[in-house]
């Protein structure tokens, strides 16, 4: 299987890009961004249909999207993809090594001189006779 879908539209085979879904108590047809799995009952469309698609006569159609993305890449592309995955894994992978253990100390630390007290310098005090608390 596939996992492009195509417009469910007669002889076409462009992408499928939106999902149309229906309810028929409503008679609303409602197109809105492609389901991600196929949907019973329901039609994918590829951007020109959704654009240009019609509903019958007494029918409302409502448009949760108008600016549908490009369709994803074609099965070729995806094949490539693969393959060039593929390629890249199969290359020889070193073995893993022990992640380095690295102490590491601000360089500002290290190159600082030790760190010095400031003096302090004693000054002897006379009597101060205008102090009321002596
Ligand atoms: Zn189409």
């Amino acid at each position: 299987m596939s996992p492009i879908r195509k417009c469910s539209r007669n002889r076409c085979q462009n992408p499928a890009v939106a999902t149309m879904t229906y309810g028929y108590d409503e008679a609303t047809a409602v197109i809105g961004p492609l389901a991600p799995v196929p949907q019973a009952g329901a039609l994918d469309l590829c951007k020109d249909h959704a654009n240009s698609v019609t509903v019958p006569v007494g029918w409302q159609m409502v448009r949760l999207q108008t600016d549908f993305e490009d369709a994803p890449p074609s099965p070729d592309d995806l094949m490539a993809l693969a393959d060039a995955i593929r390629e890249t894994s199969q290359r020889d992978v070193p073995p893993p090594q022990p992640a380095q253990r690295e102490i590491r100390r601000p360089t500002a630390d290290v190159n600082r001189r030790p760190h010095t007290r400031p003096h302090f310098t004693v000054i002897p005090g006379g009597d101060n006779d205008d102090d009321p608390a002596e």
